[in-house]
């Protein structure tokens, strides 16, 4: 109302001067260019933001069950949340509310789940959005729509007649980064303050009670004073999950879909070790998009197997290497094969020369039981894996290929994980101050002792290489038991 009487006045002024014989073409043109400008920054989002709030109509339907193999951070999160539940008792005993919960971890853990589950379980409006919408190149913006972020929380939660909001902030890192790194301008620091402000602002008598949510998977990147007692002092670490947890998470993704009797959850977790949840929920829709391609109307076995190679290494190709090359490939891939079931008996899963992604081929091997810590032995036998390929096409094809640079990088990495850990015959050093021959001679040395282990090896088993190849070429791809039905003689432990 006032904004529409400043303007009646305002023009009746512009038309006095005008009748009075004063040249108003000046304020023409600041008021047409002032027009323009807040028409742009309006048409753009700059003024104002409209945070994701589809979810705040109803309570979010997520619970705490629909999370799967996180039981460590549901129940330290479900610690903080029963604490903010029980107001009556926080007021009571004088308590100061907690304010942020930092949810820490690799992408597709289920983190944003687990903020709908919440907000879900606190009986709050739930209001979500991403660090990166709060970053404007004009000064002022980020910090006006952290304002606007809270205020809609708020309001959301009076108009359903709610105690509560959670805010989530998902990749909190980008809009809560060390200050001062950002020398071209302050608007990052200022958003960051605004945020700050925003959260010592926040009482436990307030009417409407705020938490906020974030996630990020750099912890180490925000500015010390978010993580301050008062902000975000309760971190919950959101893990990529174990053997059990991707064996939940399945069950969970599975539930609605319709199983052949073949299938069995537990070997597709033991398969999928380092998935994340994102990565088994995009199992289970590729194992069934891939029954429906075949028209089946149950989903079997090996669909979800296939659709593991398709999460891990991407769409099948239909690009088709030349003869020669095709032979190399499955050269190099047997030599993989034929290592790792040496070294540890059972393990090859498929071995196949259908390009996918990246690959030309793939040995895929049956992850081991979770394992986080390796011993020196461990990581030399898969040193001895990575460099059979290339050692393989050496006395089969008579050369080494382009094909092994992964492989062989992979090698020196860990070759260097067995320096750096103390493993190595220079004992224990700092990687740092290492002189470089001293550390070109170590790596070189354990490269070198797998290299003549596993020619030694193939040099006996070659007979067997031409025949696996020769499959391969007519087959494509060879089953980890087929497999050993054929190396089986050629093997012996
Ligand atoms: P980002 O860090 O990339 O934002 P995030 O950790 O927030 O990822 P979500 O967005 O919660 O991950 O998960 C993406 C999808 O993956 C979910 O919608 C769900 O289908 C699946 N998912 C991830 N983690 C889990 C889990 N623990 N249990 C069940 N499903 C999960």
């Amino acid at each position: 109302m006032l904004k529409e009487v400043g303007l009646g006045i305002g023009l009746a002024l512009v038309l006095f001067l005008g009748v009075a014989g004063y040249d108003i073409t000046p304020v023409f043109i600041i008021a047409l260019a002032g027009g323009v400008l807040f028409y742009l920054a309006r048409s753009r989002g700059m003024l104002t933001k409209n945070f994701n709030t589809a979810p705040m109509t109803a309570r979010p339907s997520i619970g705490f069950s629909d999370v799967g193999g996180q039981n460590t951070a549901i129940s330290e999160l479900k610690e903080a949340l029963d604490f903010i539940k029980d107001q009556e008792m926080i007021i009571k005993l004088g308590i100061r509310p907690i304010k942020g919960i930092l949810l820490t971890g690799p992408p597709g853990t289920g983190k944003t789940l687990l903020a709908k589950a919440a907000a879900g379980y606190t009986d709050s409006v739930f209001v979500a959005c991403s660090g990166s919408e709060f970053i404007e190149m004009y000064a002022g913006v980020g910090a006006q729509r952290v304002r606007q972020l809270f205020k809609t929380a708020r309001t959301n939660a009076q108009k359903q007649k709610k105690r509560s909001a959670l805010i989530f902030i998902d990749e909190i890192d980008i809009l809560g980064g060390k200050r001062g790194q950002n020398t071209s301008h302050h608007e990052y620091d200022q958003t960051l303050n605004q945020l700050l402000v925003e959260m010592d602002g926040m009482k436990t008598n307030d009417r409407v009670q705020v938490l906020v949510v974030a996630a990020t998977n750099r912890v180490d990147m925000l500015d010390p004073a978010l993580l301050r007692p008062g902000r975000f002092d309760r971190h919950v670490k959101v893990d990529l999950p174990d053997k059990t947890g991707r064996l939940e998470i399945l069950r969970l993704h599975f539930r609605n879909k319709p199983l052949a009797d073949d299938v069995i959850l537990e070997d597709i977790a033991k398969e999928t070790f380092g998935f994340s949840g994102a990565h088994l929920e995009s199992l289970a829709n590729e194992g069934a998009i891939l029954a429906m391609r075949e028209g089946r109307t149950e989903i079997k076995q090996v669909h979800f197997l296939e659709a593991v190679d398709k999460v891990m290494m991407g769409e099948k190709l239909d690009r088709r290497p030349s003869k020669d090359e095709l032979e190399r490939v499955a050269v190099h891939e047997v030599g993989h094969a034929l290592l790792s079931e040496n070294i540890r008996p059972g393990s090859v899963s498929m071995v196949t020369i259908t390009p996918r992604g990246q690959a030309l081929g793939y040995m895929r091997q049956v992850p081991e039981d979770d394992t986080y810590l390796h011993t020196r032995e461990y990581l030399e036998n898969q040193i001895q894996v990575l460099l059979a390929g290339s050692i393989a096409e050496e006395l089969i094809l008579g050369g080494r290929s382009t094909g092994a640079g992964n492989d062989f990088e992979q090698a020196v990495r860990t070759a260097g994980q067995i320096i750096r850990c103390g493993m190595s015959e220079l004992g224990v050093v700092d990687p740092d101050i290492l002189p470089a021959d001293l550390r070109y001679r170590a790596l070189t040395g354990i490269i070198k002792n797998q290299e003549k282990k596993v020619r030694e090896f193939l040099g006996r088993v070659g007979g067997v290489i031409n025949q696996m190849v020769h499959i391969l070429l007519t087959e494509e791809k060879i089953s980890g038991e087929y497999f050993r039905s054929l190396t089986k003689k050629h093997i012996v432990h």
